[in-house]
């Protein structure tokens, strides 16, 4: 797998085009030549970060490969040795040079002579970082990480006996889908109460993620730790109030729509009162829908429904597929989950997924296909810097993609099929934005309140849960789950406030679907240039390439929810 990149390596201007990186040796020489240039012009910097792009870009990719190769075969002990090896030996190296380059370049005077309209993103980036720098949080840091890691080894020993099978959490929570009630209910409280288990442990564990969280935003000089996270994660086109604003707006806007598709589902379903049970069994009582056989027939069909919306989208899948830089099935021995991983010298994404032949392997398909579309638009751009995108600019990219295609699912479906397909995308747009509140406003509340205890934790919790999800769920005698529902987001423990951006993203995506149904062309036409500017404009000025606007406010999210019940109506 790792000759293909040869071949397609873009040419190089300032490394050896024999470079191959086996050990730190091989590129400290390259950092040494950049580290040691007197800078004494504006050009000279820009030709430092040009250079330096080129370095990052070979060393991104040779790290992309180790990881895509690992994990499309866990099993191969040289893979995971390589990839260790690369981790442990080169990373921490490249760490600290890239770190002693960026003061470099920060102090030197002509750092603020970059032109915003290139450099704006990028300066005001690295200018966070660097004044978000204290010695003392670097033990902090590297300790807060191997916490962090802690969840993952608590959760990933969860699992449940049914019908003396030992399944993970995972493959009990598909048994949701199941027709029969009885089932349901019994997979449900087996999976909560093992949840339950865990709870203390997991409720300490976040008690010493908030400690060191908050000490390590208080040695940065800041009052707490959402506040120091919104300027690490780079947050500079909203704030935390902006936040709090739009929660409310989904509560106002979406909740009500998602009520009313609860009662629906409990009519059809003919139930006296629906619980947390009853919410992914087809109300139809229709058997799941199969989009496709096998993943070669899922990439001619992709490739067929991408080609009817622009021939380009339809060729760079078909370049991927050509040159093996798609992994779609799932096998043993594959890591889970999917993603479109960039790279930046063969300028050709690379998409690994366990697709199963179900309705979600198609979502997944076209979300990745987005993100590999921005990859190739956004190839040319000057630095690796400006390619590494934000979530809220690179989910615009993926979730449009979702529901532009689904103007062409009837690649995958007949017209009775294609109709449940566009309900169930439809509702899931709109119903993952309140629990995304949900999250979002519980974090805000766990950093501005300091020294908390439990009791008050969990109050909070159920006065933001009972506020923003479906009044037509009953929870009566499952009032410990709810009470620990958000344990299962991983998110709160191992990348905190990394979240709220798909609700953000979705919102935008809307009001690009908008815009196709009404003129495709020009649409596309903006989109693709919205994507070619990677991450090198501020967010606003993004959206704004995309034909959309960047707010949050109850008239404009109204006016979009209501654009998506219309449509549903239709359907
Ligand atoms: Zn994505």
């Amino acid at each position: 797998m790792s000759d293909y990149r040869n071949s397609i390596r873009t040419s190089r201007e300032f490394l050896s085009p024999n470079l191959t990186v086996n050990k730190w040796e091989d590129i400290l020489p390259w950092f040494e030549n950049l580290l040691n240039r007197k800078l004494e012009s504006i050009s000279d910097v820009q030709n430092l970060l040009q250079n330096r792009s080129e370095l990052e870009a070979v060393l991104e990719e040779d790290f992309a490969w180790l990881y895509i190769k690992m994990s499309c075969f866990t099993g191969n002990k040289d893979y995971a040795e390589a990839f260790n090896y690369f981790a442990q030996h080169i990373e921490p190296q490249i760490h600290t040079h890239s770190n002693e380059l960026d003061k470099k370049i920060y102090q030197s005077p002509f750092f603020s002579q970059l032109p915003d309209v290139n450099y704006l993103v990028y300066k005001r980036n690295l200018k966070s970082k660097l004044e978000l720098f204290r010695e003392k949080n670097v033990k902090l840091l590297a300790e807060l990480q191997v916490q962090e890691q802690e969840y993952g080894s608590v959760t990933a020993a969860m699992t449940v006996e049914i019908d003396n099978e030992t399944l993970t959490l995972q493959q009990a929570s598909n048994l949701l889908k199941n027709k029969d009630r009885t089932l349901r209910q019994q997979v449900y409280a087996k999976i909560h109460t093992r949840r339950l288990q865990d709870s203390e442990k997991l409720n300490a564990l976040l008690d010493r993620l908030i400690e060191k969280r908050q000490e390590i935003a208080s040695n940065a000089d800041f009052s707490n730790y959402r506040d120091y996270k919104y300027n690490e994660m780079g947050r500079f086109d909203y704030t935390p109030q902006d936040i709090a604003e739009f929660c409310e707006t989904i509560q106002i806007t979406v909740c009500p729509v998602i009520d009313k598709l609860h009662a629906n589902r409990k009519q059809k379903l003919k139930l006296d009162s629906l619980k947390p049970w009853d919410l992914e069994v087809d109300i139809n009582g229709e058997n799941e829908l199969k989009p496709f056989k096998n993943t070669t027939d899922l990439i001619s069909r992709t490739i067929a429904c991408f080609n009817e919306i622009d021939p380009s989208f339809g060729d760079y899948l078909t370049v991927m597929n050509h040159n093996g830089y798609l992994d779609l099935e799932s096998r043993i021995g594959k890591a889970p989950g999917g993603f479109n991983y960039p790279l930046y010298e063969s300028n050709i994404p690379f998409i690994f997924m366990n697709a199963t032949e179900n309705f979600h392997d198609l979502v997944t398909m076209v979300h990745e296909g987005g993100h590999a579309i921005h990859s190739f638009v956004s190839k040319d751009l000057e630095l690796v810097d400006f390619k590494n995108l934000t979530p809220e600019i690179a989910e615009l990219a993926s979730m449009s993609m979702e529901l532009i295609s689904m103007e062409h699912w009837h690649h995958f479906f007949n017209t009775e099929e294609l109709k449940r397909a566009k309900r169930k995308q439809l509702e899931g747009v709109l119903s993952v934005m309140p629990w995304v509140a949900i999250i979002e406003s519980f974090q805000n509340w766990i950093y501005t309140h300091k020294n908390h205890n439990l009791r008050e934790r969990e109050g909070a919790w159920l006065k933001i849960f009972n506020s923003l999800s479906s009044q037509e769920v009953n929870w009566d005698g499952l009032e410990e789950f709810k009470a620990n529902l958000w344990q299962k987001q991983l998110h709160i423990y191992q990348v905190p406030f990394y979240y709220i951006e798909y609700a953000i993203a979705q919102l935008g995506t809307i009001a690009i679907w908008r815009n196709y149904k009404t003129n495709p062309k020009q649409t596309l036409k903006q989109y693709i240039s919205a994507l070619s500017d990677g991450y090198s404009k501020p967010i606003p000025e993004i959206y704004q390439k995309a034909g959309i606007s960047f707010r949050f406010d109850v008239d404009y999210v109204n006016e979009l929810v209501e654009f998506v019940t219309d449509e549903l109506d239709k359907l």
